[in-house]
């Protein structure tokens, strides 16, 4: 089903949820609406039996829930501190609840006042320093709470990750120390830490970003003093994947603001530079001409904007298919109109590895191709990764010095962290985009950074936090 179609749906029938939708089709609602018939009506109620609903939340959707709570908990004056905790703390792509860890002297005060929060719909636990409710919206969220002198092992404990704890609590038994959230007890007095810093210190090593507590070898590196410093969401300089509402007859979907809209947002990030990548026009519906005269116009609409805008730089980009045989959708003559080109897979996505692998490549080993988007084309709940011969791409992406997208976008996040790891390793070089169709999803390039930093990438490694000057050698400006 279309956007169209699925807006005509939702709307003429006012559904909300997947089970809205489920208890129309099931009543008989659809086959009535123009457009619908009964065949429609039964292929909906088949891919809602294979539709799960999703147990992990996206952590973009999750992220201003948790902000909402806290800034609800800080109002009293009896809580010293909160902050959030497990896979929410260590922005893991996707979470389950809500954890929050509170630093106060009055648990029962502060228990009394997280369920007086306005979106709970029903309170579960409210005991003496544990209290969890679940909002209106399903979720559910956990409040725990310690006294400040111990909120650092507090804070520390329920972060994680599990297989984080586990390697540290075999370490400290080497020590013949043991942990809990309380402390360390080590010969047979608990030690208390108010601040994570200390805990790690304790144990003799540097405190270590919640992004890197996986156990993928961040406690041997911390052991060592010799942790990267990774890349902080004030390194980044501009975004360069934003889809406008210009009117390009695309190959999928347009974005809903204009590019003086885009431009103005990105000035209000204080970003250096911008970048205007629409899809390109379809290739099934335009002539090799039509693109290039599509292309032609656009062009000279951004070299007007690159001359009247002040204070920010311009990029006149796309986003191009990278089609089933490996060419590009765009014709070399509209391409050399660009200042440059990001490629990415936008069909047949269940294609062998080899044929995916030589799809990449063949984009990526073209001279008019920086930046290859969302290398992997999984859709978090919803679309596996495709198989493809990465340390094959990695190595060609560093001959080439082609770019791989780490793509923010909430169901996205692709490079998975873990690849990035890999990536590193061929020294290969990131840019992190919002892929956004909005400007209020240009927001969302944090996650996008933590993607970056779960991965280990640090500042060099991501080209867009150089500076303009150097950040242009990369494109044909
Ligand atoms: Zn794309
Ligand atoms: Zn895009």
């Amino acid at each position: 089903m279309g956007p169209k179609t699925a807006y005509k749906l939702a709307t003429n029938l006012k559904l909300k949820s997947l089970s809205d939708l489920a208890q129309k089709a099931k009543s008989k609602k659809i086959r009535v609406l123009p457009g619908f018939g009964q065949k429609s009506e039964q292929e909906i109620l088949e891919s809602l039996d294979k539709f799960k609903e999703p147990t992990r939340y996206l952590l973009p959707e999750v992220f201003p829930v948790a902000e909402r709570i806290l800034n609800h908990l800080k109002k009293l004056k009896e809580v010293k501190i909160a902050e959030p905790l497990g896979s929410l703390r260590r922005m893991n792509p996707t979470v389950g609840d809500i954890d929050i860890a509170v630093a106060s002297n009055h648990p029962k005060t502060v228990i009394k006042h997280f369920t007086a929060f306005g979106e709970i719909s029903k309170v579960l636990e409210a005991g003496e320093r544990k209290g969890s409710v679940i909002l209106k919206n399903g979720m559910q969220i956990d409040v725990l709470i310690n006294p400040p002198e111990s909120f650092g092992s507090l804070l520390q404990h329920f972060t994680g990750s599990k297989n984080h704890n586990i390697k540290l609590r075999e370490l400290a038994l080497k020590k013949k120390m043991s942990v809990s959230d309380y402390g360390i007890r080590y010969k047979g007095q608990l030690h208390e830490f108010e601040g994570e810093e200390e805990f790690y210190q304790f144990l003799g090593m540097d405190w270590i970003v919640p992004e890197m507590r996986e156990d993928t070898g961040e406690i041997e590196a911390a052991l060592g003093y010799k942790l990267p410093k990774v890349i902080g969401v004030r390194d980044v300089r501009g975004d360069i994947h934003l889809h406008s509402s210009y009117p390009i007859e695309p190959s999928h979907d347009l974005g809903k603001d204009s590019f003086e809209e885009i431009i103005n947002k990105a000035k209000s990030l204080n970003y250096e530079y911008v970048g205007l990548s629409d899809h390109s026009s379809g290739v099934s519906t335009h002539t090799k001409n039509q693109i290039i005269r599509i292309i032609e116009k656009r062009t000279k609409k951004i070299e007007q904007l690159k001359s009247s805008v002040k204070n920010i730089r311009i990029l006149n980009l796309l986003e191009i298919d990278i089609l089933t045989n490996g060419q590009l959708s765009v014709p070399k003559d509209g391409l050399k109109m660009l200042d440059g080109a990001i490629a990415g897979i936008h069909s047949s996505h269940s294609q062998d590895k080899k044929t995916i692998t030589s799809r990449l490549l063949a984009a990526i080993r073209s001279p008019y191709v920086q930046v290859i988007s969302h290398p992997t084309g999984r859709l978090l709940n919803a679309r596996e990764s495709y198989e493809a011969d990465w340390p094959f791409i990695f190595r060609e992406c560093r001959k080439t010095k082609t770019v791989l997208e780490i793509n923010a976008h909430p169901n996205r996040m692709d490079l998975p962290d873990t690849l990035v790891r890999q990536a590193l390793e061929y020294q290969v070089k990131f840019i992190i985009n919002t892929d956004s169709h909005d400007i209020a999803q240009m927001d969302n390039m944090r996650f996008g950074v933590a993607v970056a930093r779960r991965g280990w990438a640090q500042k060099r490694d991501v080209a867009n936090t150089l500076p303009w000057v150097e950040f242009r050698k990369l494109f044909n400006v």
